[in-house]
């Protein structure tokens, strides 16, 4: 990941919240994995599993633009995915699918069955046996409690949804310091689970036996690797994400080929559907050069390129004019360029194109602090909130709008109200100084 990604990205250390979460929930033990039947170490009860899930979902579903405005589109997801499902190992979890209007190629799945696929990994595909590869592969992380199981301290330590966005950005918010520190709502990627070879290996199978036993064809799995692997050769940082979170080798493709030609042979006949698949994902491929622009956009972002990813940008505004996803890059960019009237035009837009989710929102208060307009961007703040709550840095900004307005004991309750969510790292350390200056504390 690049330095612009990586300073989105919460601190991954481990504070004292996250040890008390885990020391309670070692208490969890062992328990029965529902797909070997053995007994195992498990880091998380299953009522911890889909609560982790309902307070991390909906942030790395709107840091990927919200799910897509295509009801029909979701509803073809959603339907698809938990008729996989009910061939899972795990028939009680509240699965739930749908496509998210990121432009960049993933899949992703949380410890309580929400599971979403991007835009950008959608249109690489071409017939549902591949789909049920992808969504098998994931439902397979999800039978197999690879989250709950995990002896690293990834998922542990991003339970925590506070994080830095960058001092210096903040403290030096008048003096116009580098806006594109403060844009994250959640950093990119960073409550995602990432994956040993193991788990990846464990979770192909699983995906071949339920999308065998649904009646798609297992060479959908294989196929499903390989076209991923030629894609990601012509735009390599498209698929950065999803090759950090769910590691891709020759080894893994050899061993669904090899499980398709020993174990599935007498299934490779069973149906590929290309033609349902290209149906119902028409729409999404006639905007697939827009999701091009977005993807080497997001990549001349991270190289801090901003003028070439403002060109990028602009092609795809003119390809899509009233895309979300598009509509949100170029005000983050515009931010980057020290635009922030600029930026605001866009989220604005974007706001009333999508008025339920939150991103815009965020972004928007941003562009109006870059502008000295605090009472604007507080309630900009306050509305994203309202969407989405459980963004600490969400509230650490309100504290510094109300600041900003001289409304101390606003900014007090504010501040104090962050470090009840975060007690580490910079921008706990800034709120802590304030009261105490303050002397209300
Ligand atoms: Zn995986």
């Amino acid at each position: 990941m690049s330095s612009w990604l990586e300073e989105r990205v919460w601190e991954r250390r481990l504070n004292r919240r996250d040890f008390l979460w885990l020391s309670s929930a070692a208490l969890v033990g062992c328990a029965v994995n529902p797909v070997t039947g053995s007994r195992q170490l498990m880091l998380m009860s299953e009522t911890q599993e889909i609560q982790i899930d309902k307070e991390q979902s909906p942030h790395q579903f709107s840091a990927d633009y919200g799910a897509v405005q295509d009801d029909q589109l979701n509803a073809y997801l959603n339907d698809f995915g938990k008729n996989l499902a009910e061939k899972s190992h795990r028939q009680n979890v509240p699965y739930s699918f749908r496509a998210v209007n990121a432009a960049y190629v993933n899949a992703y799945a949380f410890p309580g069955g929400s599971i979403a696929a991007t835009r950008g990994i959608l249109v690489e595909l071409t017939d549902e046996s591949q789909l049920a590869g992808l969504m098998g592969h994931e439902l397979g992380h999800v039978n197999a409690r690879h989250a709950a199981s995990k002896a690293s301290w990834d998922m542990v330590s991003t339970v925590a949804l506070a994080g830095t966005t960058a001092l210096l950005a903040v403290t030096k918010y008048k003096e116009y310091a580098s806006w594109a520190q403060v844009l994250g709502g959640v950093g990119a990627g960073a409550l995602l689970a990432s994956y040993s070879r193991d788990n990846e290996r464990e979770a192909d199978a699983l995906g071949m036996e339920y999308m065998t036993k649904a009646g798609f064809n297992p060479s959908g799995m294989p196929n499903l690797m390989q076209v991923l692997v030629n894609q990601s050769k012509s735009k390599p940082s498209a698929f950065d994400r999803l090759f950090a979170t769910h590691p891709m080798s020759d080894e893994r493709l050899k061993t669904a080929q090899n499980q398709l030609d020993i174990k599935y042979a007498d299934s490779k006949n069973l149906p590929v559907n290309k033609e349902r698949y290209m149906d119902h994902t028409a729409k999404l491929r006639q905007i697939k050069p827009a999701l091009e622009a977005m993807q080497r956009g997001e990549k001349y972002m991270t190289q801090e390129d901003f003028n070439n990813a403002s060109t990028e940008f602009n092609k795809t505004l003119q390809l899509a004019p009233n895309d979300y996803a598009g509509l949100l890059m170029m005000a983050k960019c515009q931010m980057s360029l020290n635009k922030p009237t600029d930026a605001q035009r866009f989220t604005q837009q974007a706001q009333s194109i999508y008025p339920t989710e939150a991103q815009a929102n965020h972004l928007n208060g941003v562009a109006l602090m870059a502008q000295n307009k605090f009472d604007a961007a507080y309630q900009a703040f306050d509305q994203y909130e309202k969407k989405l709550p459980g963004n600490p840095n969400t509230v650490f900004l309100k504290g510094l709008t109300l600041e900003s307005m001289q409304r101390k004991s606003a900014a007090a309750q504010e501040y104090n109200r962050y470090l009840q969510l975060s007690n580490q790292g910079d921008q706990a350390k800034y709120a802590a100084q304030r009261l105490q200056t303050w002397g209300l504390k």
